[in-house]
């Protein structure tokens, strides 16, 4: 066993402060990283803050962070994929069984048995995982995803979460040429969801509640912004949309959006506010609409996102800050002040 320097949470309403934490010796299908950067998702501060506690209760203390590249420093004896000095990638899941009929599918995702990169029962220590806000990690190569050359790591990390959660139901739903394609809420999630509907093809529509980033989501791809505050605004794009992606982490009102779909269309939620959302039937029912949700992504998939962006040069809009800035980085999270991911440079940890 290692021992490695990470920031963790003691409660739900403690700062994220410096510890170490063990982490497994390499066994023979590990590959061990040094974590390069670590993306910071609203999944971590829902996690820290235990806001899920009702889906996923949070187990202290937690070591958050599922956006992690890295620098392979170790590989077992029956490890292929991997040498040392190899970049790597790790995103929310760490292991599965491989042999259910989701894994088979390969939709790890939603195996009974999967791990998560964080707050999940270790099967190797015991307690519970660690995620990447830490100096190293050692996850089965099955795991450990390419990241193209080309790419920024800074930027890239934020794909491990971000990108496959916004690719992937894109994908599913057809996103592109000749589609009008909605995203709403233009944090970590929504910029990549402008990012990707704009490279597949469709014309891009966000909503925002912060009308100071107009310009930016023009930048990052947006072919028209909606203040969604604004009920003109929102009016003039009634029953307009084929699909819809709604990213926003807090309660807000959905009808106001299924209600810009066309007959079929889809809105797909992939933020995920604890409270339940109020969905008014009416708004369902007539023209034949359909609300749907969406998991990030199985393995396969999110390999194939990083080489899209590999091939298109996408990564994420990112402000990169040291460790000890983490607690600062959540308060301006709450307040969607953020352009746009908020990535974890884990030299700083060094100093620890
Ligand atoms: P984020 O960077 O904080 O972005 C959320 C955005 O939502 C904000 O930038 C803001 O955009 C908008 N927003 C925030 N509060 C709002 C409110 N009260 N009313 C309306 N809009 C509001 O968060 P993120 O990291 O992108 O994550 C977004 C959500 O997705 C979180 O709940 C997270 O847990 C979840 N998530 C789900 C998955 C999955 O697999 N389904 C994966 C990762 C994350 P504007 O300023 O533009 O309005
Ligand atoms: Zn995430």
């Amino acid at each position: 066993m290692n021992k490695a320097k990470a920031y963790s949470a003691a409660s739900a309403t403690a700062p994220m402060a410096s510890t170490t934490i063990p982490r497994r010796d390499a066994t023979e299908n590990d590959v061990q990283i040094e974590i390069l950067f670590c993306g910071i998702c609203h999944s971590d501060l829902h996690s820290v803050r235990n806001e899920w506690s009702e889906f996923m209760p949070t187990q202290y203390p937690i070591v958050p962070g599922h956006e992690i590249v890295g620098r392979v420093t170790k590989v077992g004896s029956a490890v292929t994929k991997f040498k040392p000095g190899d970049l790597a990638a790790v995103g929310c899941m760490v292991d599965s069984d491989g042999t259910c009929p989701e894994c088979r599918a390969g939709f790890e995702n939603f195996c009974p048995n999967m791990t998560l990169t964080f707050n999940s029962p270790d099967k190797h220590l015991g307690g519970v995982t660690y995620g990447g806000y830490s100096e190293s990690i050692v996850v089965d190569q099955r795991f450990v995803l390419r990241v193209p050359s080309n790419l920024k790591l800074a930027g890239a990390a934020p794909l491990l979460c971000a990108g496959i959660t916004t690719y992937s139901p894109m994908r599913r739903w057809g996103v592109g040429k000749g589609k009008k394609a909605g995203v709403v809420g233009l944090g970590g999630l929504g910029h990549m969801g402008v990012k990707f509907a704009h490279a597949f093809g469709a014309h891009v529509v966000v909503f925002t509640t912060t009308p100071k980033k107009k310009e930016d989501a023009l930048r990052l791809g947006a072919d028209e912004i909606v203040v969604s505050r604004n009920a003109d605004e929102m009016q003039k794009h009634a029953e307009s949309f084929d699909f819809i992606l709604d990213t926003v982490s807090a309660p807000h009102d959905i009808n106001a959006y299924l209600n810009l779909l066309r007959r079929g269309g889809n809105l797909t939620i992939v933020g995920a506010p604890p409270q339940p959302l109020a969905v008014a039937a009416f708004g369902l029912i007539i023209r034949n609409r359909n609300f749907s949700g969406s998991s990030i992504g199985g393995v396969a998939e999110t390999q194939e996102m990083l080489d899209f962006c590999g091939k298109h040069d996408v990564t994420a809009d990112v402000e990169v800050i040291p460790i000890q800035k983490v607690n600062e980085a959540y308060e301006r999270l709450l307040k969607s002040d953020v352009k746009y991911r908020f990535s974890i440079d884990m030299a700083s940890l060094k100093s620890e």
